[in-house]
């Protein structure tokens, strides 16, 4: 290929990058709650549409919500207090609490905005109330961390400069090396925040069951129930996004000792 068009393709490279990296940073926030800065596509309000709007159809992918009011309103009961003793019920979100059919997956999420859900699978190998309210209050984290609003901007980000690094590298005689790459280094940035948010998400989940006077200690147990169970089929919080359960156990152990030591939680 001569040096003109290689020139011209990799200054459109640099281009796209630059429109890409742009972009993300304007979609730039700060989170009301955490503090943190981060770059996020909606609105507080859009996310609980969002939620709102999704929450049917998430629940018909795992069997509907399971048919009992009584375990239903438990499951509320313990998500409203987590959120109701922290600063959750001072952000914007509806937090809601759903119970779903399904007794195969091992598996609890959250929507944007706050609508989350466990499915009856998980529930019934939780032995005590404060693991449930340790998954909640991990589910809870999602929300209030805004992870969702903000792996869509960073998909958004991954795609313009992967589309970027295809035009700058892209050769004729080798456009399958080039897409290799590009395909690698997206692949990279997703996975190292999706193990970030996951953590945040056990630290505000440990904060969460401290502060509704939940053992926090009783997180471990969730996350060797989770270990337990991913021994068959990974359960979805635990794909290879995810950081593995004795790492995210380590963590845990690391915040609870220093609460134990100075009487806070920091992070
Ligand atoms: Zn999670």
């Amino acid at each position: 290929m001569n040096s003109g068009v290689f020139r011209s393709r990799l200054i459109m490279g640099i281009i796209m990058a630059v429109i890409a990296l742009f972009s993300y940073f304007s979609k730039m926030q700060v989170n009301p709650i955490t503090g943190k800065r981060q770059a996020v596509t909606m609105t507080p309000q859009q996310e609980i549409a969002t939620g709102l709007q999704s929450a049917p159809q998430m629940a018909a992918e795992f069997g509907g919500l399971y048919e009992d009011q009584q375990l239903q309103d438990y499951v509320k009961s313990v998500g409203m207090k987590v959120v109701n003793n922290s600063e959750a019920a001072k952000s914007p979100y509806q937090f809601n609490f759903h119970l779903l059919a399904d007794p195969q997956t091992i598996n609890a999420f959250a929507l944007p905005g706050g609508q989350i859900f466990i499915t009856v699978g998980l529930l019934k190998r939780l032995k005590t109330e404060d693991q449930l309210a340790g998954v909640l209050g991990h589910e809870v984290g999602h929300v209030i961390g805004r992870h969702s609003a903000q792996q869509m901007a960073k998909d958004e980000l991954t795609n313009g400069l992967l589309s970027a690094a295809v035009t700058a590298t892209s050769d004729p005689y080798n456009a399958n090396n080039s897409t290799a790459i590009a395909q690698y280094v997206g692949k990279m940035i997703t996975m190292k925040y999706g193990r970030n948010d996951e953590l945040e998400a056990d630290k505000f989940g440990v904060k969460y069951m401290l502060e509704a006077q939940y053992d926090p200690a009783q997180m471990i147990d969730v996350m060797e129930v989770l270990k337990q169970a991913a021994g068959g089929r990974a359960p979805s919080e635990f794909q290879s996004t995810h950081p593995d359960p004795d790492h995210r156990i380590a963590e845990i152990k690391k915040a609870l000792a220093q609460y134990n030591k100075t009487g806070k939680l920091e992070w």
